[in-house]
């Protein structure tokens, strides 16, 4: 075909995204700003619903990239500005390319800025992304070394909630939070889970199951409920305030540890898309797809395409069948020219 695309992000959507051009005749270069390819991902365990390693899903979309002679991929390199036939880099150097695929994916939000949850500021408050990090060091205890017997996993940390400009649902983290119960239930059989939640959003395939076996055969429990304030009690736990909404009483409880289900928020790198490069973005911050039915993989500038979480909040096949889709609207694109 002798075209050649340039996918910025090398996260699930990219590499996937990546790997279906090439297949389909496409030249590519992957722009990551990180040391290695992977994204987020990199970071997690096991992906809910089957429990999957996320190292196994790696090592596949590896796999169908390494011994490709008509891809480079470029670490380290950080995309400024965009245009459908050229990328410039934080470093000033321009790329030229035939068509852009933007899968830049998502940012966590910063646990600091809720300060009443106490991230950062007392040991064994931890975000759901530590805790994913702490699974994979095989490393879930306390600061002391002591393994914990009551845990509480908060829902919504910087998601839903105007305070923070975060008004949207970021999708995963409930199926996380459940995800994350039940492993810590495998490990610690004999610890008391609570979930605090606002609503339980369970989307995909599979994901009431789970809510429902975390219930019957873990014994996880689910508490209708925010937590509005933590504080350290003398025999360094954790009490934590929170009112009961199904039943309308307040509740103190002290717990051993404090997992935040940190939302997923908007990149910074959007604004600039917005502001330079003529591109739309939603309220939320995520950028604005052309059409969300038929054309949801395209932007609204001809030759610039999305895949993955960078449009909107979105689980692991979902930002990987994007960059499909994304691949095969850009071949389409690339044929019509
Ligand atoms: C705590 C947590 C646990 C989760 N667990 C699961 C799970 O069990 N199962 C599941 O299905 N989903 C899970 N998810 C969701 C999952 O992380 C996302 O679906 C997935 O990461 C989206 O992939 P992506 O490629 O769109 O974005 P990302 O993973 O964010 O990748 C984007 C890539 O783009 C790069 N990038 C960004 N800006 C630039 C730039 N300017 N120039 C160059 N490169 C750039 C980034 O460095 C990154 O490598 C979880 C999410 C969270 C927060
Ligand atoms: S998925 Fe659940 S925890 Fe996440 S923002 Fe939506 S309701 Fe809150």
């Amino acid at each position: 075909m002798g075209y050649h695309t340039i996918v910025i992000g090398g996260g699930v959507a990219g590499m996937q995204c990546a790997s279906e051009l090439l297949r389909q005749g496409v030249a590519v270069t992957i722009l990551e700003k990180e040391s290695e390819l992977g994204g987020k991902i990199r970071n997690w365990h096991k992906l809910f619903p089957t429990f999957t390693p996320a190292e196994e899903v790696l090592a596949e979309l590896r796999s169908r990239l390494i011994s490709s002679p008509n891809l480079a991929v470029r670490t380290g390199c950080e995309a400024a500005k965009i245009a459908s036939d050229r990328v410039v880099l934080t470093s000033g150097e321009v790329l030229e390319c035939d068509s852009v695929v933007v899968a830049t994916g998502f940012t966590l939000f910063d646990a600091k800025v809720k300060e009443e949850y106490g991230y950062g500021i007392y040991d064994n408050v931890i975000t759901s992304a530590d805790l994913e990090r702490m699974f994979n060091e095989g490393a879930v205890r306390l600061k002391s070394g002591v393994t914990p017997r009551r845990i509480a996993i908060l829902h919504c940390v910087g998601s839903r909630d105007e305070k923070v400009c975060q008004r949207h649902c970021s999708k995963v983290c409930c199926v996380t939070g459940v995800k994350q119960a039940m492993e810590l239930k495998r490990m610690f059989p004999g610890a008391d889970i609570f979930n605090f939640y606002m609503d339980i959003r369970m989307f995909g395939p599979g994901y009431e199951e789970m809510y429902r076996e975390a219930q019957v055969d873990y014994n996880v429990h689910f508490v209708r409920g925010r937590i509005s304030e933590v504080s350290p009690t003398i025999d360094c736990r954790l009490q934590i305030k929170a009112e009961d909404t199904l039943t309308g009483r307040p509740l103190k409880m002290a717990v051993d540890m404090l997992v935040l289900l940190v939302g997923m928020k908007s990149n910074a790198l959007n604004e600039n898309l917005v502001a330079e490069c003529g591109l739309k973005a939603q309220p939320s911050g995520f950028m604005q797809p052309r059409d969300s039915f038929l054309h949801n993989v395209e932007s609204n500038r001809e030759g610039i395409f999305y895949a993955g979480a960078v449009t909107a909040p979105k689980n692991v096949g979902e930002s990987m069948n994007e960059g499909t889709a994304a691949a095969r609207a850009v071949v389409e694109w690339l044929a019509k020219r």
